[in-house]
């Protein structure tokens, strides 16, 4: 008799739960592709070898990597594209000692 145990289908974007698969900016209401990749570290949630991970278009990087640097958050900003072969696990080898920048 009871028609109530329907449940209500929740949406896919009701939880916070992990990343994205889509690369696509982090700043609210923002769905541009992202370009950059913020990466911080609050010392009061965090142990300091903690790596969290913002995605961020050309417009927006200025304004996310300002919030975090005003927090003293930010560790730096890469370019999104050159994410993995940023990955420092010393497993590759190439030891480019010189590294000017660009
Ligand atoms: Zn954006």
């Amino acid at each position: 008799m009871n028609t109530q145990d329907q449940q209500p289908s929740l949406s896919l974007f009701g939880g916070a739960a992990g990343q994205p698969e889509s690369a696509v900016c982090s700043a609210k209401a923002c769905r541009a592709d992202a370009r950059w990749v913020l990466v911080w570290n609050n010392p009061k949630l965090h142990t300091p070898d903690r790596r969290k991970t913002w995605l961020a278009c050309d417009e927006h990087r200025e304004h996310l990597s300002q919030f975090l640097s005003v927090r003293s958050f930010l560790k730096e900003v890469l370019p999104f594209a050159d994410r993995a072969t940023t990955e420092d696990d010393g497993s590759t080898g190439s030891n480019e000692g010189a590294d000017g920048g660009r």
